[in-house]
């Protein structure tokens, strides 16, 4: 078992397909694609002399070799290393000396910056250079062999707090999550295309597979990431278009389509994750771009596969429970078992909030190196995800928050993604993230960081009045001109708990 033969099939049934577009223009079909990554192949086994499962870190924007690169690393035998592209130089060099990698590609722009922190590492390759080219001249290579629980893709938890680490995903683990995203997401056909406007190295790369698999195209904008106007334009010219976006990138682009009142019929399906999606936003985004989402949650552990919310549950206006639903994270994805349990693992009833466990073929095989943490994540044989939970009585999972961003204020827990739902409810409310600051006589407070103009506490105080308990009402609103993000758009609430 091999995700490289996911390009072998279709390269062999749809060899002149195209596959890699850059823009809306093709450069590669699957036949070349496969052929690249092919040699790829033989370079870093007999030029390099990687050993089967050696590391090979990818540290690239989104960029039309991004592919090629992956599969020529699996296609090896070798585990591939994708790093974001935003890190710092340090932190990039900590990632490819915790993985021991042997090997990097990276981009021409980041090379000089990273290389600087890592002047050891022998083989490097960066697209568009001479030692790229000398790549693709060596000679084409069979794909090698690999058990289903060798590690395919070392992936580094993005890290809100703390240092990353290693999630081993499988090979077993990623074509499990690959077949599941048709019964549970969106189904693809050849005629599709994703395009990746988010980094390759997370969630949207990961969707490259079930593209793949399919025999669709797979367009890298010709920005390397997410640009609104270039994305409507694309969708026009490319047809079809489908992508992952993070919920920020989501109202950016649908902000856009309002602004320029732009026809988006071209976009097939915006799958969404990664972070809180309020309900205000998703229902706007529907308003504005019609039903053409449905949202994922996952986690880097079991990747893009714990639960989901389909196309149609966010398009089913009519259900009674419409809106309760758009709050939540969707049932369960088919390849897994969730549960919502006490401190113990015992389940928990429906409507009470514990942690979420998973169970499935998705869930990693732990974390690299690190048996400590691993132990403390994975234990009686389900992942424990950090995040609290509570099912409905139709298996519909809503997420309060992570355990550590819980607000704990006389004794009674706030969870703060129910007081910023309210909060987003004013029209002058752009962006809200709730935390909670230590407090001599509540033990914690809630305070509420606010972006937006023209709007006061007291309207905001109000608003929570109408909507939520006396208790969980912010008790200092600060106003900011941004909140503090990482390099995937999530808010650090970390570095909000440290301004207070
Ligand atoms: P990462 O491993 O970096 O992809 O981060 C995973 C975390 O993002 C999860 O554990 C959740 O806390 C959060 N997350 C992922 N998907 C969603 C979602 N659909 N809604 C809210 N939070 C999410």
């Amino acid at each position: 078992m091999n995700l490289a033969q996911l390009l072998v099939r279709t390269a062999r049934t749809h060899p002149t397909r195209p596959a890699i577009l850059l823009g809306d223009r093709p450069l590669f079909d699957y036949g070349t694609l496969a052929g690249r990554a092919s040699r790829i192949a033989r370079f870093l086994r007999n030029s390099a002399r990687l050993e089967p499962g050696a590391r090979v870190a990818v540290c690239m924007v989104n960029c039309v070799e991004y592919l090629e690169t992956l599969y020529g690393i699996w296609w090896a035998g070798l585990t591939a290393v994708p790093i974001n592209a935003k890190l710092h130089a340090k932190e990039v060099a900590f990632i490819v000396q915790n993985a021991e990698a042997a090997a990097l590609f990276v981009s021409d722009t980041l090379a000089a910056d990273v290389l600087s922190q890592i002047p050891d590492l022998r083989d490097v390759f960066v697209p568009g250079r001479a030692e790229y080219d000398a790549l693709l001249r060596a000679e084409p290579l069979a794909p090698q062999p690999r058990a289903p629980d060798d590690v395919a893709w070392l992936f580094y938890t993005s890290g809100t707090t703390g240092q990353p680490k290693g999630v081993m995903q499988t090979h077993r683990n990623l074509y499990a999550a690959t077949t599941c995203y048709f019964a549970a997401v969106d189904d693809v056909s050849a005629d599709d295309a994703t395009v990746y406007a988010a980094p390759i190295s997370h969630g949207a790369g990961i969707y490259n597979f079930q593209h793949v698999l399919k025999g669709a195209r797979h367009v890298v904008p010709e920005s390397h990431g997410f640009e609104p106007a270039e994305l409507v334009a694309l969708s026009r010219s490319v047809g079809r278009l489908s992508m992952f976006a993070a919920p920020t990138m989501v109202k950016r682009l649908v902000d856009h389509v309002q602004a320029a009142d732009a026809d988006t019929a071209g976009f097939k399906t915006i799958v969404y994750g990664g972070g809180p999606m309020y309900v205000e936003d998703i229902k706007h985004a529907l308003d504005t771009m019609g039903d053409r989402f449905a949202q994922i949650y996952g986690q880097g552990e079991s990747p893009m596969t714990i639960t989901a919310l389909s196309r149609d549950q966010i398009a089913d206006r009519a259900h009674p429970r419409w809106e309760s639903r758009l709050a939540s994270v969707g049932i369960a994805q088919p390849v897994v078992e969730v549960k919502v349990a006490d401190a113990d693992g015992n389940p928990l009833p429906v409507g009470e909030t514990g942690e979420i466990l998973v169970r499935g073929d998705t869930v990693m095989a732990g974390y690299w190196r690190n048996p400590e943490a691993t132990a403390r994540t994975l234990r009686d044989g389900w992942l424990w995800t950090g995040d609290l939970g509570s099912f409905d009585d139709d298996g519909f999972l809503t997420l309060k928050d992570r355990s550590k961003d819980l607000i704990i204020s006389g004794g009674t827990n706030i969870y703060p993604r129910e007081v910023e739902e309210v909060l987003l409810r004013h029209p002058a409310v752009q962006e809200v993230s709730v935390v909670g600051g230590k407090d001599p006589e509540w033990g914690e407070i809630v305070v509420a960081f606010v972006v937006g103009t023209g709007v006061t506490s007291a309207e905001l105080d109000a608003l929570c009045l109408d909507h939520i308990a006396r208790f969980k009402r912010p008790k200092q609103y600060r106003f900011v001109d941004q909140l503090p993000k990482n390099n995937y758009g999530k808010v650090l609430k970390t570095a909000l708990r440290d301004l207070l």
